[in-house]
């Protein structure tokens, strides 16, 4: 059966932008009963409740031996009120940190829509980290309390809790069985807790969602989002996503990021629609089947998923896989969260029938920011154009490789093509409203009324704008952003490491893997088994997500002048380009899937992420990163 093809939620660009207003976008959702403000739970589930439409399937949760469980809006909307129960009884309340390291399953959905529910900010970890990050981000986060499993808590927080004194209840998902300081049975909890629960006055600009994300220095910067965010996550999937009140949604990204709550959870729910929750892990034929059975009619994905699953059914090949199902359902696949080459996207229109719509957006912008619309032609490669609501520009750059700021002021490109910085105009609402505890890296984010991005893109002269990398060093592995200063921390707490430099190395399938360059103290040999040694203590420590993959002894690091080490000269000579050019030195757009010769396995990539939202994960090297710790 063809799929039910729908009239697009915009049909002309121009049009769009010119009727679009946040305001009139904020008038779509009904806001909190008398007048009592806005709350990202309230629009998500309640709402529907209220307005009759109870009995809707909300969730699809498929286990990992394939059967679904359906939840329907009011079922949710009872056990996200048990959940903000049952934070009440515990004494947490307006603003206190609720952190999740979970993987996708029902009890996330309570849990993040819970805590808004109790106006308690939810902050995602990613199960895929190691202990080290973990306890660095629930420690800056000051997390009372964490939701996860007796597993994961054993792996990745049991070691380090003692550094984490604000930390005072663990909810324990599943079984409970060996206690821990402050652990209770979730299932207990809920069961005991009334399902009823009046959301308390939100404020709009309240704190609503924490999210971690890496810089190219210091501590991982915790950008905030206020409940107000949940007025462009709905306008933003009725654009980018094209979704209508009847789709079956699903998006592969990892709830530990943002994408996997801003368009896992809150935006699809904000539209009434079902939305699919996948708990197993990544597998062409798993996935495949699940389009099809589910009748997922939007789909959006990563570009290292969409590289996966482009090395099972390649193009031009018999793609016998993705033809023995149905997938008439799907009538519009996104991707977002690295470069998405335009082989993926031709790939997606003859091996899905559909073409793969790039769109881009990063943790601190909240939502999608520039888009392929369903409606629009696509050109393979581009990112799209700025969605209605959404003002781009690029500005000129500097010797830095940064926008050039002279006197407060900046200036755009010279014209078409030209390759500046991406800077958005702020205002729209789920922009971060700050980096936690660190008021003067977020300043530093902003010049002359311009939001500065990090990226560099071009764009052409129809107006679609065209990744060209990052103004820094920051990697980007299988769609997770990776901070390499704190990957160099820990390595710098091996035994025989003097100094270590990270950079990423291109790899065909992620992206980018990270690759480290370490010299060594006296004593210490230069060879396999010390090279071991540090990959197995920064997979220990770290997580298999954002260890090196890779470890190169050097006798001596480059460094500035000011003593920092110079990775994009280790970037340089990694990728055999000139020295001395090393100022121009940029991330180049991902390569293409070259099919299956690289050593690397698409499984063994990294992880699953944020505006990256969508892939396969370091742990199983799946692109549904559970929680296990396979060795790639
Ligand atoms: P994160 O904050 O972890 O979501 O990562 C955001 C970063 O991912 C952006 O600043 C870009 O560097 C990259 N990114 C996101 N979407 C795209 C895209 N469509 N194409 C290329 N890079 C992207």
């Amino acid at each position: 059966m063809p799929a039910l093809r729908v009239r697009p939620n915009v049909t002309d660009y121009g049009q769009a932008c010119r009727d679009f207003s946040w305001q009139r976008a904020r008038s779509l959702l009904s806001g909190l009963p008398h007048g009592r403000g806005l709350n990202i739970a309230h629009e998500a589930v309640d709402r529907h409740v209220l307005a009759g439409h109870g009995d809707r399937t909300a969730l699809r949760c498929v286990a990992a031996d394939g059967s679904a469980e359906p939840v329907s809006y009011a079922e949710l909307a009872a056990r996200t009120g048990r959940f903000a129960n049952v934070l009440r009884g515990l004494g947490v309340g307006r603003g206190d940190r609720v952190a999740s390291l979970l993987g996708r399953c029902p009890e996330l959905y309570a849990a993040v829509l819970g805590t808004l529910k109790n106006t308690s900010v939810f902050c995602p970890l990613f199960p895929a980290f190691g202990p080290a990050p973990v306890a660095e981000r629930l420690r800056l986060g000051g997390a009372r309390v964490l939701v996860t499993t007796e597993e994961l808590y054993r792996r990745k927080v049991a070691g380090v809790r003692e550094g984490l004194p604000e930390l005072e209840h663990v909810l324990v998902v599943g079984p409970y069985r060996d206690p821990v300081p402050g652990g209770r049975s979730l299932e207990e909890l809920l069961a005991a807790a009334e399902e009823r629960f009046t959301v308390p006055p939100t404020d709009p600009g309240e704190t609503a969602l924490l999210h971690f994300t890496s810089g190219t220095t210091g501590t991982p910067k915790g950008a905030l989002h206020v409940h107000e965010a949940v007025v462009a996550h709905h306008a933003t999937a009725a654009t980018a996503l094209d979704l209508h009140p009847h789709d079956v949604f699903w998006c592969t990204a990892d709830p530990g990021w943002v994408t996997g709550i801003s368009y896992g959870v809150v935006a699809p729910l904000t539209h009434g629609v079902t939305v699919v929750v996948d708990a197993g892990e990544y597998d062409a034929r798993r996935w495949y089947g699940i389009l099809a059975g589910e009748r997922v009619t939007v789909w959006y994905t990563a570009p290292t998923a969409v590289r996966m699953l482009m090395r099972a059914s390649p193009r031009g090949g018999p793609a016998e896989l993705p033809r023995s199902f149905d997938l008439s359902a799907l009538r519009l696949v996104a991707s977002v969260g690295e470069p998405l080459g335009p082989e993926a996207v031709r790939w997606g229109q003859e091996v899905l029938g559909l073409p793969v719509r790039d769109n881009w957006w990063q943790t601190e912008t909240g939502c999608i920011m520039i888009a392929n619309l369903a409606s629009d032609e696509v050109r393979p490669g581009s990112m799209g154009r700025p969605l209605p609501g959404v003002e781009a520009g690029l500005l000129a750059r500097g010797p830095d490789g940064r926008a050039l700021v002279e006197d407060g002021r900046v200036r755009p490109v010279a014209g078409p093509d030209e390759v500046g910085e991406l800077a958005l105009r702020p205002g729209w609402p789920s922009m971060f409203r700050g980096y936690l505890h660190d008021e003067e890296r977020y300043r530093a984010c902003f010049a002359d009324g311009w939001y500065l991005t990090g990226d560099l893109a071009r764009r052409d002269r129809d107006g679609w704008y065209w990744f060209v990398g990052r103004a820094d060093d920051v990697i980007k592995s299988a769609g997770h952003l990776v901070g390499p200063f704190e990957v160099e921390g820990v390595l710098m707490e091996h035994p025989a490491v003097a100094e270590a430099g990270v950079v990423g190395r291109p790899d065909p399938v992620a992206g980018e893997v990270v690759k480290a360059f370490v010299s060594l103290r006296p004593g210490h040999q230069p060879d396999e088994a010390t090279a071991r040694s540090i990959t197995a203590f920064a997979r220990r420590r770290l997580g298999p997500a954002i260890a090196p993959r890779e470890v190169a002894f050097a006798a001596d690091l480059p460094h500035t002048r000011s003593g920092k080490v110079m990775r994009r000269l280790l970037r340089a000579r990694e990728l055999g380009l000139p020295e001395g050019d090393v100022s121009a030195l940029e991330t180049p757009a991902a390569p293409e899937a070259r099919g299956a010769e690289d050593g690397t396995g698409a499984g063994s990539a990294g992880s699953a992420g944020a505006a990256g939202g969508a892939v396969p994960a370091g742990d199983a090297g799946s692109a549904h990163p559970p929680s296990g710790e396979a060795a790639p």
